[in-house]
């Protein structure tokens, strides 16, 4: 029966991979357990256009992943709700109280997996031209550019896999990368490398993102050298890694420098009956099956700490 109150066992913030998980071990744990999300269903898989390394799924689309996770924590009673959490109370009775932009919550256990936002290079025309031939997902944008040349930058797993998918539709893409070596794991090195759309220009940095109402090229400069270049291309592809959804808790809980909250084993936070799972977590190995391993782990922790904490199970 949907609840009625805004008072929940156990509530998740975000619905990624880590939260999707909680949200169906603690739904099968039997605890009214509320999901909520401030966008949509899957945080950054839902963006990926191919996942092909989530044990036993050979290849999948990243929506449809999310979608089937959070269809399979519904069937067994996880409800959802879409709102911006803005802060955490702690309640004399232990109980923590969400403050969200559709008014409050309160949950006995709270589990974090709001994941993390892509990064921006800070440069000039960034901004202005996002949406305009700048982007930070090639699978939503990628189709774009057809036959255009394009710049990737980032040397990581992002930036590879990502340039990877813009060569089905560009005639060019150019990875700039800061260093003279590749982050990124081998399998999509090799793959990038192979790639006969791509090319590298190394030890270089984006200075200026040109163009009046769309983008028409890149300013770069080589960070050995000092030389500066014009890169000729309609798109700039961002992937330089992303920043924990933290800022909110940074008087509550406990954080590593780069504001990712620090965990046990268990995904315990340093305040009791509060956990963290996935990107947002410090140390994270950042992939789907890890996000969800993290969040069964919490949520089963969580499910322990109910019992322990509020036996006669008054909430709901
Ligand atoms: P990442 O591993 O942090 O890589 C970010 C890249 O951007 C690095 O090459 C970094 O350069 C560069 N960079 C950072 N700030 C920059 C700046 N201001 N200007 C220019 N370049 C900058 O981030 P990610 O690629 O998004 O990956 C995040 C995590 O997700 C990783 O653990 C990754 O393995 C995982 N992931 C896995 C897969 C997969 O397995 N298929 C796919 C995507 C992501 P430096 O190398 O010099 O630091």
């Amino acid at each position: 029966m949907p609840n009625t109150t805004n008072e929940y066992e156990i509530i998740i913030v975000g619905a990624g991979p880590a939260g999707l998980a909680a949200g169906l071990y603690a739904a099968r744990a039997r605890r009214s357990t509320l999901l909520i999300e401030r966008k949509v269903t899957g945080g950054q898989i839902a963006l990926t256009a191919d996942v092909e390394n989530y044990p036993g799924i050979d290849n999948i689309n990243g929506f449809d992943l999310a979608t089937a996770m959070h269809g399979q924590a519904a069937k067994y009673g996880m409800e959802t709700a879409y709102a911006d959490v803005t802060a955490i109370d702690t309640r004399a009775d232990g109980r923590h109280v969400l403050r969200t932009s559709e008014g409050d919550y309160v949950a006995g256990a709270v589990i974090l997996t709001g994941g993390a936002d892509y990064n921006r290079l800070g440069v000039p025309g960034e901004e202005r031209l996002t949406g305009f031939g700048v982007s930070y997902c090639a699978t939503c944008d990628a189709a774009f550019f057809k036959d255009q040349d394009v710049a990737v930058i980032g040397g990581g797993d992002s930036a590879m896999e990502e340039g990877l998918f813009v060569t089905r539709y560009v005639r060019k893409a150019t990875v700039v990368h800061r260093r003279d070596t590749l982050r990124a794991s081998a399998i999509l090195r090799e793959r990038a490398f192979a790639n006969p759309k791509i090319s590298f220009v190394w030890n270089s940095v984006v200075e200026e993102i040109i163009g009046a109402d769309a983008v028409t090229g890149a300013r770069i400069r080589n960070v050995v050298t000092g030389e500066t270049s014009t890169l000729d291309v309609t798109g700039v592809f961002i992937f330089i890694g992303a920043t924990p959804n933290t800022a909110y808790l940074r008087d509550k809980l406990k954080m590593d420098a780069g504001g990712h909250i620090l965990v046990n084993d268990w995904m315990e936070t340093d305040v009791p009956g509060i956990f963290a799972a996935g990107d947002i977590r410090a140390n994270s190995a950042r992939q789907v099956v890890s996000a969800a391993g993290d969040g069964a782990t919490a949520a089963i922790r969580a499910d322990h700490y109910i019992t322990d904490h509020f036996p006669t199970a008054s909430i709901a």
